[in-house]
């Protein structure tokens, strides 16, 4: 896989310099998009102004605006060369993923809607509540945001043994293919059914969907990445090491189908290797087969 010096994603926070929870790091910074939101960028000007005015008096901590003062700066200085070409990386996945995919829903003519990632440590708020590196990437509907704190990718190295560029290029693209959920309204068909007996069938359905559309995209992303054979099978093996079945297995030391919501990992092989062959948003139907031909 070639990613470096390919086009980044502007799209991509960094919230590693946040404190615990994400709770005060960016305040001012969140207040100011807010007001950049509503009242445009003289909002902005007029609230620095202000600030810069109640500063003066004495009446404003600066800390206030740059989100937690000292948090802003100092663990900058803590990230290794390896954690800012990771951010990089990233940041180039992302944006593939934001060129495959406009052009992929022009096709059916429909408008892709560019999803927001936040790259955090340990925690943060999201708009589906508190996200921890323990849960591993996730993809918030609320906020149309992808989380990833990049440890995970130390995880699926030790842990999971799959090491590589493009298994960790599989793992966002997975997430990403969430948000083609969310934009073709299929996930919040699937939420709507929460509370049901046979929700969970549903919930593994829209992963392994959300497995096909990765597949989609790497089929789309062979000539801008030059991927090789072993590049898929990287991919391949990631999607086999972290189905729930190896989840299960290496935190409980045995499996149990019922407690399944992305599938077994030969699942969710399937349907990426389907994805990657067919490179069509629309045969992914996950719905409309019975269930245990899935
Ligand atoms: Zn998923």
């Amino acid at each position: 896989m070639e990613w470096k010096g390919k086009r980044e994603s502007a799209n991509v926070q960094d919230a590693r310099g946040e404190r615990s929870g994400g709770m005060r790091g960016g305040g001012g910074l969140g207040l100011l998009m807010t007001i950049g939101r509503l009242f445009g960028f003289k909002g902005i000007l007029a609230a620095l102004v202000l600030g810069g005015v109640l500063w003066k008096m004495g009446l404003l901590d600066p800390g206030m605006l740059s989100g937690g003062g000292s948090s802003a700066s100092a663990p900058q200085a803590q990230l290794s060369p390896e954690d800012e070409e990771r951010f990089h990386f990233v940041k180039v996945v992302m944006a593939g993923t934001e060129d495959v995919w406009t052009e992929e829903f022009a096709r059916i003519g429909r408008n892709y809607e560019l999803p927001a990632m936040k790259v955090y440590r340990g925690q943060t708020r999201t708009a589906c509540g508190t996200g921890s590196a323990a849960m591993g990437p996730f993809y918030c509907p609320g906020d149309q945001t992808v989380y990833i704190d990049l440890s995970f990718f130390d995880e699926l190295r030790q842990t999971f043994k799959s090491p590589g560029d493009f298994a960790q290029a599989y793992v966002i693209a997975h997430e990403v293919g969430h948000h083609v959920q969310k934009l073709l309204g299929t996930s919040d068909k699937v939420a709507a059914m929460q509370g049901r007996p046979d929700y969970n069938e549903y919930s593994v359905r829209l992963e392994l969907q959300a497995d096909y559309y990765a597949g989609v995209w790497a089929n789309h992303s062979k000539q801008n990445f030059n991927l090789d054979r072993s590049d898929i099978e990287e991919a391949m093996r990631a999607a086999n090491a972290i189905g729930d079945d190896m989840i299960q297995k290496k935190t409980q030391g045995r499996v149990t189908p019922k407690a399944f919501t992305h599938g077994t990992a030969e699942q969710r092989m399937r349907w990426f290797s389907k994805g990657l062959q067919t490179g069509n948003i629309q045969d992914g139907d996950t719905f409309s087969m019975s269930y245990r031909e899935l």
